[in-house]
This record gives structure tokens, sequence and C-alpha cells, in this order.
């Protein structure tokens, strides 16, 4: 053993002592030992001890804490693994996403992979699915208290006026990010001010809350009657939340896909009748989500948002809002058109979890790592390929409720029920 590590299991198992006898928090032992990863194997063994449980799958992992800590975790003990299956080759004729895809989904669920899988065979056969952007901004909404309604819309006419001087207060905190809208909404004396963000291929939390606090900082400096920022997010953005608003104005990325399905190819690889999903979509999507209060008329885009989110590094509580949607089918003489509208799609190609090395390799395989060339040009392409992979989940699923194989689909793939 080198001097080194010796000295360094020296130094480990004085902390874990001071561990034992509640000296220290587990918060501290990066700046005690002097390395993130000799944090984590402390806190695990501590827990060990303190649990009796055995910690060693979630020790095992190619992940290194030197990089990921003061970025993307606190306090870390290990990684969690979760199998990524692919679904592919999906034709996609975007205007950024061009080409055939193989796309990673991360799940445990049984039976989703190869649901997603045979929605994709039906598109790529009939053509590809045909997706567009049609609006990208990334929004934050402090809330701005004034003592009255005649301020509040005083307050509110002065801030959408002063766009040129918003602009360059934002360019100060970014490169990438810009200025897009002021929209803002009054309740009796407050005003909550939704500011829109292109934020190029990040999904750009960080870049629109970091810009929006420099703006309620100008405000208050730079207003002459009574305002004052009391939330930097108002919850009118909205983060993590299911709300209309985003269903209605659009978050992160608006984007809709499109294909029509032949009645052959219905028949032949979804074992439905274009007639019979139409009427699933309607009755189930449609009425059923009416009869429900439900605020996202699909079937099930948050299995496929989930599992593309997972193995691509995205902020995975964003799964909330990004799976709203609505899904939409029309009879069109022996042909089935198709389409899937997410109008809160939130995701990034750089930043966040996309930095991680197996989401990173998710993302390169599907040629949408990094930054792109022009910036925001990967994230768009990234786009159309996830609303097109949710188009196929959810040809997939209609076709299999249509035809009544939903369940037996889960007893074959998802209770071990298929024989090898
Ligand atoms: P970020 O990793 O905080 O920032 C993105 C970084 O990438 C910026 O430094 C940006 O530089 C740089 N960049 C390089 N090339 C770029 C390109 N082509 N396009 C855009 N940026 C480029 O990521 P973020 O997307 O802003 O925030 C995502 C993180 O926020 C996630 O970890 C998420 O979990 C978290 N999050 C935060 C909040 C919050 O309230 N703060 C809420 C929800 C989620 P420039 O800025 O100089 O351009």
């Amino acid at each position: 053993m080198s001097k080194g590590a010796s000295k360094s299991g020296q130094e480990l198992e004085e902390v874990l002592d001071k561990l034992r006898r509640g000296e220290i928090s587990l918060s501290r032992l990066e700046s005690l030992l002097g390395s993130p990863n000799l944090a984590a194997l402390a806190r695990r063994r501590f827990l060990e001890e303190e649990t009796g449980s055995m910690l060693s799958s979630i020790a095992s992992t190619i992940l290194d804490f030197e990089e990921l800590v003061g970025r993307n975790i606190e306090n870390p003990i290990g990684a969690v693994q979760i199998p990524i299956g692919v679904a592919g080759p999906l034709k996609v004729n975007g205007d950024y996403a061009r080409g055939e895809f193989f796309v990673p989904l991360a799940t445990t669920e049984g039976a989703l992979v190869a649901s997603v899988n045979r929605g994709v065979k039906a598109v790529t056969l009939s053509g590809g699915a045909k997706p567009k952007v049609i609006y990208d901004g990334m929004t934050r909404a402090p809330l701005v208290w004034t003592p009255s309604v005649d301020e509040a819309v005083r307050f509110s006419s002065w801030i959408k006026s002063r766009l040129d001087d918003l602009s360059r207060v934002v360019s100060q905190t970014t490169r990438h990010g810009r200025l897009r809208e002021v929209q803002t909404f009054i309740v009796g004396n407050l005003v909550w001010v939704r500011l829109v963000y292109f934020t190029g291929d990040a999904m750009g939390m960080n870049m629109a809350t970091i810009a929006s606090d420099r703006i309620c900082k100008y405000i208050e400096g730079a207003y002459e009657g009574d305002a004052r920022c009391i939330a930097l997010s108002g919850n009118v953005c909205t983060d993590k939340k299911p709300a209309i608003i985003n269903r209605l104005l659009g978050r992160g990325k608006y984007v809709v896909a499109e294909a029509t399905i032949s009645r052959d190819i219905a028949r032949s690889v979804l074992k439905a009748n274009i007639e019979d999903i139409h009427y699933i979509n309607t009755a189930k999507n449609l009425l059923g989500s009416a009869v429900s209060g439900s605020a996202s008329f699909n079937a099930h885009y948050a299995n496929i948002i989930a599992a593309i989110f997972l193995a691509t590094g995205q902020d995975a509580a964003q799964v909330v809002e990004s799976s709203m949607g609505f899904t939409w089918t029309e009879l069109r003489g022996n042909s089935l058109y198709i389409s899937v509208t997410l109008p809160s799609l939130e995701i990034g190609t750089v930043g966040g979890g996309t930095r991680l090395p197996t989401q990173r390799e998710a993302l390169k395989l599907l040629g949408v790592d990094g930054g792109g060339d022009p910036p925001g040009s990967n994230a768009l392409k990234f786009a159309e390929i996830v609303a097109s992979t949710v188009l196929a989940g959810e040809l997939n699923l209609l076709a299999a409720i249509a035809a009544g194989h939903l369940a037996r689909a889960h007893e074959l793939l998802g209770r071990g029920g298929l024989k090898r």
C-alpha cells in the first residue's frame, strides 16, 4: 500500500469515528477528506454500519464523484442502474432530425420497449414521422408585489416596455441565453412576470433562473414606482407541476409529430383496424380524459418521456409537464392520420445530467450530444426525435387496446411469461 493510501485510510477511519460519535455530519465529508470519491466511500461504510444493509451494488459505478460534486449531486453514496433498451430504427422526417434513429429507453417496465418498438416499426414502414417544433422558450416567472391594482397595471406596462434593457441584463449572465418575451399576469395587487428565454441547447432552468434573478434586481433599481420581487419563482413559470399555462402558451419545446398509417400496416404490424384505433382514441384519450378531469389527453406519453429522460440525463421531475399533451386521429379513406402534440417538452443536450458518461453516450446514439451548430439545433433535433418516439408509443398502445392485447403483452413481458 502506498504512503498516500495509508494516510487516506487513516483519515477515513478518523472521520468514521467522528461520524459514529455524532461530532460531524454526512455533508462535511468532502471538505474533511478532500476527495468526493473517498467521501462517498465513508458515507457508505457509515450507513452500512448504522443500518446493517450492504451497499455493494450501489457502490458499483463508473461515476467519478470528483466530476459530479458541485454540479450534479450532494452527499453521494453511489449510483442506481436502470436497464436501457432500444427502439428502432425510427424514420424521422423533421426539420432537424432526418434519417433513421435508434432511441434509448431506460425503464424497468417490462413490455414498454417492445410496445414502443412495434409502434416504431409501423411508423417507419408508413414513411416515417413528421415532427415540427412550433415554439421554443424556457420560462421563469418572478412574483412582484405592488400596493394596488393601479400600481400593478402601471408596473406591468413599464416592464413590458423595457425589453431592450432587460435583454442587456440577461446578456451579462449567459452567452447562449436570450430574453424572448415578457408576459404579465395580474391578480389583485400582484403581478407575475413570465420571462421567456431562448436557451440554446440547454434545457435552461438554471440559465433562466440566474437571468431572472438579475432582472429582479434591475426592477428594484430602475422602477420608480412601488414594486418588489417577493419570489423569484411565482409558480406561473410553471416548473415541475402540471399546469394549463404551459399547455396553452408552451414551455421548453412546443412540438407536434404526425404520421399516416395505412389500413394494411395497421393490420399487419399492429394487428388492429384503423377504425378501432380511431374510436379508442376518441373514447379513451379524449372523452375518458375529459370525464376524469385530466389535464392531459393521451394514453401514455409519460412512459416514453420518462424512459428517454432517464436514458439521456434530463431532469426527471420535468416528466410531469413534459408529458402533457393531446393525441389526435382522423380517418382518411384507407388510412389513419395520427398526431401527438407536446406543448411543454423540457429537454437539453448540454448541461444538467447530460454530461454524465452513460447519459452522454445515449445522446450520442441519437447524434445530439453537446452543443449544436448553430446553438440550439441539437436540442431541436432531439425534441423532434422525442416527439416522433412518443407518436410511435401512442399509436401502438391505442392499437393494443383496440385489439384487446394490452393485458396479454404485460403478462408475457412484464411478469416473466415469455419462455426462452
Ligand atoms: P446548466 O448546466 O446550469 O447550464 C448550461 C451551461 O451550458 C451554461 O453554462 C451555458 O453557458 C453552457 N453552454 C455551452 N454550450 C451551450 C449551448 N450550445 N447551448 C446552451 N448552453 C450552452 O444547465 P441549464 O439547462 O441552465 O439548467 C439545467 C439544470 O437546472 C439541471 O441540472 C436541472 O436539474 C436544474 N434545474 C434548476 C432549476 C432552478 O430553479 N435553478 C429548476 C429546475 C431544474 P452560457 O450560459 O454562458 O451560455
